[in-house]
């Protein structure tokens, strides 16, 4: 090489090496989260996604003791100013306003949703009560709605657009076995998304939504009555239908919570600036796949 273009090379080596050692922007920085059914699994993975992009975050869970540990260890990592927990449960239309109102007290207003909060509870169609029904309906399909109304209320007012992020479910598009509550439910919360996304566009609010196949890692959902419930089916060893779950998807991996959060973010930041009304199938291959 001649001198003076191996000097430039070198040159501009050393200051891609000074720009890698320079901390990066935070990308969400300034920006505000509220996630329900932050307490646990997905939605705590969630929370630390976004708060290691430095958003601050608001904790909205019905279980208190839940949301006590997870804020100890999200502060415990991220800083006591970042974090702030709310008991409410998503069904509570005055616990649900309540929550905004702390969360605007907090940290100053909202600017991303993650619609998360929820349960898994089913039986075969037959020994399906309208009890059980309605709880599915009630807690997915009707607290989305009601979280989801609050957020557009202040996202508008604020007048910079926002992010509602719907954590729905592979269910919601595919048929489950004796699941149709939980899967009619979460079918219309992806419904609910695309029309959200429709009034929402003009205000700059988006409103998108991920899909997790069997996330067992993490998930209160699989300790209790879904687990239980599907016995027949399944089995009730955790670790036996993990590897269930790992062999019937295309790339023979299982999901985890951190999964979930990874495209939980690209729909909060400016890199999904573009994108409303959409899916993204966490699934490792699952929904497209017959290999079961
Ligand atoms: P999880 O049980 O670990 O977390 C759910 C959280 O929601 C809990 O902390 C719980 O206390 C809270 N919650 C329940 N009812 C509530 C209410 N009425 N008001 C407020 N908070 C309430 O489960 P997860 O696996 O993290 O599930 C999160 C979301 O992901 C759910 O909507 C679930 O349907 C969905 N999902 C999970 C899986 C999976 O296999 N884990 C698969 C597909 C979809």
């Amino acid at each position: 090489l001649p001198e003076q273009e191996a000097f430039d090379i070198e040159y501009w080596l050393l200051e891609e090496a000074k720009l890698q050692r320079m901390p990066k922007p935070k990308s969400l920085a300034g920006r505000v989260a509220l996630v329900t059914g932050g307490a646990g699994g997905i939605g705590a993975a969630t929370a630390a996604r976004y708060l290691s992009e430095g958003a601050c975050v608001m904790l909205a869970d019905i279980d208190e003791a839940a949301l006590a540990s997870t804020y100890d260890s999200l502060a415990g990592t991220f800083g006591k100013d970042v974090v702030r927990t709310v008991q409410m449960n998503v069904t509570d239309e005055a616990a649900v306003q309540a929550a905004y109102a702390y969360t605007a007290v907090e940290f100053g207003g909202v600017d991303i949703l993650v619609s998360n909060a929820g349960i898994a509870s089913s039986a075969p169609v037959e020994e399906t009560t309208l009890e059980l029904w309605n709880k599915n309906m009630s807690i997915l399909s009707t607290g989305y709605f009601l979280v989801s109304r609050e957020a557009f209320k202040v996202m508008r007012t604020q007048g910079i657009g926002g992010s509602v992020v719907f954590v729905a479910s592979k269910n919601g598009l595919a048929a489950s076995p004796n699941a149709s509550a939980y899967c009619t439910a979460k079918a219309s919360e992806i419904h609910l998304a695309r029309c959200l996304a429709l009034e929402g566009a003009e205000a700059g609010i988006r409103v998108n939504v991920v899909n997790p196949d069997a996330v067992l890692r993490g998930s209160k959902i699989w300790e209790g009555e879904w687990l239980n419930q599907r016995a027949s089916t399944y089995g009730t060893d955790k670790e036996g239908l993990e590897e269930m779950y790992r062999n019937r998807s295309m790339l023979k991996r299982n999901v985890l919570p951190e999964d979930i959060a990874e495209a939980a973010y690209f729909f909060a930041s400016e890199q999904s600036a573009k994108s409303t009304g959409n899916i993204i199938n966490v699934d490792a291959g699952n929904v497209q796949a017959f290999t079961r």
